[in-house]
C-alpha cells in the first residue's frame, strides 16, 4: 500500500493544487467488486474524486459521500465516500456493466455513467445535519462534472483531472490519480493566466504517474511559476467502516418480527456490506438476544 495524498498551496494564497496516487486504493476496490473495465473506470474515478474532497475536510469525523446516478445508465448508480484520514470506500450498482471504447481506444466512461444525470455531494460534519449539494451531469465523465459541482454549488473555479489506467489484456488496474486545482480567493487575472497556461501543458494524470512523477512534483507541475507549500501530505487506503455492531444497531431500528424474518430456512441471516462484501451472519438464538438486547434498558 503506497498510496498517499498531499495537498499544495502558492505560498500567496491565491492557488491550492491537491494530488493523489489511487492505484492501489482503485485496484483494491476493482478486486471487491470484480468490476467490468468501464465500472473499474467509472468507480475509480470517482474514488479518486471523492479521497480528494475528504482530504479537504477540517473536521476529524467529517466525511463525503459522492453519488452519481446517471439517466440511462449502465453502471446504475455509483457511490463513493471518504473521510478526512484517507479512508475511502465505493460501490457501484451494476458491477458488470458492458464497456464500450472511443475510436481512439479510450474507455468510454460516459457511455457507462449516463451523460445526463444527477451528482449528489453529502457533506456530514458528524454534528447531525449533513450538508447536501446537488448538480446536472455535464458529460457524465466524471472529472468535469467534478468541476461544474464546485464552479456552480460552491462557486470555486476548479480544474479536475482524474484518471485510471488498465491493463489492455487482463483489465487489471495498472495507474489511478487525480489532480485538482483550485483558485481561492484573491486569485489575480495575472494568477488565473499563468495556471491557465500550466493546465494546457499538464499531461493526462495516468501519463505524469507512469513517468514516475511523485504527486509532489505533479502538484508543482501544477502551480508551476509559484512558490509552493506543502499543506499536507498522508497514506490513502480502501476501507470499510463496516462492523457486526453497526448491523445489530440497523436491525434494532426494526420490529421484533422483521427482526425473526431476517432468518433464512436454515436459520441464518445475512446482512452483505455493499462497500466490501464482508458477510455479516447471524444464527437465529443472535437474532433473539438482539431483540432481548433491544427491549433491555440501556
Ligand atoms: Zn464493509
Amino acid at each position: 500500500m503506497s498510496d498517499r495524498i498531499m495537498r499544495c498551496i502558492t505560498s500567496d494564497g491565491a492557488v491550492m493544487a491537491a494530488a493523489v496516487d489511487t492505484s492501489d486504493l482503485v485496484f483494491t476496490a476493482a478486486k471487491i467488486h470484480l468490476t467490468s473495465p468501464a465500472a473499474t473506470a467509472a468507480l475509480g474515478r470517482l474514488l479518486t474524486a471523492v479521497a480528494i474532497m475528504g482530504n479537504q475536510l477540517k473536521q476529524d469525523n467529517a466525511s463525503i459521500t459522492l453519488r452519481i446516478k446517471g439517466d440511462n445508465s449502465e453502471t446504475g448508480a455509483i457511490i463513493a465516500v471518504s473521510d478526512s484520514k484517507g479512508n475511502v470506500r465505493g460501490y457501484v450498482e451494476n458491477p458488470d456493466c458492458p464497456t464500450e471504447y472511443y475510436s481512439n481506444g479510450k474507455l468510454n466512461v460516459a457511455k457507462a455513467v449516463g451523460k445526463t444525470g444527477i451528482l449528489n455531494v453529502m457533506r456530514d460534519y458528524g454534528t447531525g445535519e449533513p450538508y447536501i449539494g446537488q448538480v446536472e451531469l455535464v458529460s457524465g465523465e466524471i472529472a468535469e462534472d467534478i468541476t461544474s459541482y464546485y464552479a456552480t454549488s460552491e462557486q470555486i473555479p476548479t480544474v479536475c483531472a482524474l484518471g485510471v489506467l488498465l491493463n489492455k489484456k487482463t483489465h487489471e488496474v495498472m495507474l489511478a490519480g487525480g489532480l485538482l486545482i483550485q483558485l481561492l480567493p484573491g486569485a489575480d487575472n495575472e494568477t488565473i493566466d499563468k495556471i491557465e497556461k500550466n493546465v494546457s501543458e499538464l499531461e493526462p494524470m495516468t501519463t505524469m504517474l507512469a513517468k514516475g512523477m511523485t504527486i509532489k512534483e505533479i502538484c508543482e507541475k501544477a502551480l508551476n511559476g509559484f512558490e509552493v507549500e506543502v499543506l499536507d501530505e498522508m497514506p490513502i487506503h480502501y476501507a470499510c467502516s463496516c462492523s457486526r455492531e453497526k448491523v445489530i444497531n440497523a436491525f434494532i431500528t426494526l420490529s421484533d418480527d422483521d427482526i425473526r424474518s431476517l432468518a433464512d430456512e436454515k436459520g441464518f441471516a445475512e446482512a452483505v456490506c455493499h462497500f466490501c462484501k464482508k458477510k455479516h451472519r447471524f444464527s437465529k438464538m443472535q437474532l433473539e438476544q438482539i431483540i432481548k438486547q433491544k427491549h433491555s434498558p440501556k
